[in-house]
């Protein structure tokens, strides 16, 4: 690939193609769950948090394996065609590396540990044969003391992606009250972290400083929340929002992005669509259309270059460079005299 500047009257010259919309980089989506594709409309909008991911354990077995397969392959394929060159990927089995063996699309795997009781990590250690793929903790609330530690202290280079802050229910939990801790006291889970005091201290308490993390969600962080992580690392910390999928689980507003980019205006933040168990597609611009009143120049740095380098993947990854691999996508329907996607904006992987 060459990228080169012409004075001349491109009009005239061979070879040339245009495109109507704005061309920009490949898609980095920082955070999905492709193995979960087959739920798709298999849980109900609206139900809130804690509701969700009950939802999730009692429809899982309901599928087939030739379903769950068709699935992600159609999912990966919808992705590539709207121009997503990588994805951080969580996975809790192997169902998804049939596809991923052979799709254009780059992976890195975060296999997911997570278990209240004392966890055996076997199962989730024997999915570090495939390639691109590193531990993590699920989250604050659902992964034992040890595990955790175990998994974040790892001598790796890899990043965690930790689900964080998705729900109230997360710092609720730390004081005893809410809807997870009313789900977790009715079936008996017992939680031997609570000591931290809140979701933001078992992340300083229990990540070494040098480790790169994405914290996932971000819906009820708080201002403190954001100085105490920022106060302890030293790596960089990826702020992802998905808020296509709270919009789905809780109906909630991405609250999220005015305090993070009122903290600092150049903080890492990344999109990610979750998965089709809790979005109606696995589509990066429509992510993007949620935050109408940000720049798209901003936007577009967000789902590209902030994602690859969340991912460790921006030399290949991001902006469209000589000697990189990215894509190119083409959006149409944008708004060109305000520079702004409007509900008709797609995008279309040109190459
Ligand atoms: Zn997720």
């Amino acid at each position: 690939m060459a990228v080169e500047q012409y004075a001349d009257n491109l009009d005239s010259m061979a070879g040339v193609e245009f495109y109507s919309g704005i061309l920009c980089a490949g898609f980095v989506n920082a955070h999905s769950h492709i193995e979960l594709s087959y739920l798709r409309d298999a849980i109900a909008e609206g139900g809130g948090f804690a509701a969700f991911a009950e939802s999730i354990g009692r429809v899982r077995g309901n599928f087939s394996e030739a379903e769950r397969l068709s699935a992600i392959e159609e999912a990966d394929k919808a992705m590539w065609q709207e121009g997503v060159d990588a994805v951080g990927d969580i996975v809790n089995g192997a169902t998804s590396f049939t596809t991923k063996a052979t799709s254009p699309i780059h992976y890195h795997n975060f296999v997911e540990i997570f278990g209240l009781r004392e966890c055996n990590l076997e199962r989730q250690r024997a999915l570090l044969k495939y390639p691109n793929t590193s531990l993590t903790p699920h989250s604050v609330y659902s992964v034992s003391d040890v595990s955790f530690r175990e998994v974040c202290s790892a001598d790796t280079d890899k990043p965690l992606s930790i689900h964080f802050l998705e729900s109230p229910a997360e710092k609720e939990l730390y004081r005893g009250c809410g809807s997870l801790h009313e789900w977790y006291s009715r079936v008996g889970f017992e939680c031997d972290f609570l000591h931290h005091n809140s979701p933001a201290e078992r992340i300083v308490e229990c990540i070494p400083s040098d480790r790169s993390v994405l914290l996932v969600h971000n819906c009820e962080i708080a201002t403190g929340d954001i100085t105490m992580v920022l106060n302890h690392f030293k790596a960089p910390v990826y702020w992802v929002l998905c808020p296509r999928s709270n919009s789905y689980i809780s109906g909630i507003e991405p609250r999220a992005v005015e305090l993070l980019r009122r903290y600092d205006r150049n903080i890492n933040i990344c999109i990610g669509t979750d998965s089709l168990a809790s979005n109606w597609s696995l589509s990066m611009v429509e992510e993007l259309k949620i935050f109408h009143d940000i720049p798209l120049a901003e936007l577009l740095l967000w789902a590209t270059i902030n994602g690859a380098k969340a991912l460790g993947i921006d030399d290949k990854y991001g902006t469209i460079e000589v000697g990189k691999h990215s894509g190119v996508v083409n959006i149409t329907g944008v708004n060109l005299e305000n520079f702004a996607l409007t509900p008709q904006s797609k995008a279309q992987r040109v190459l």
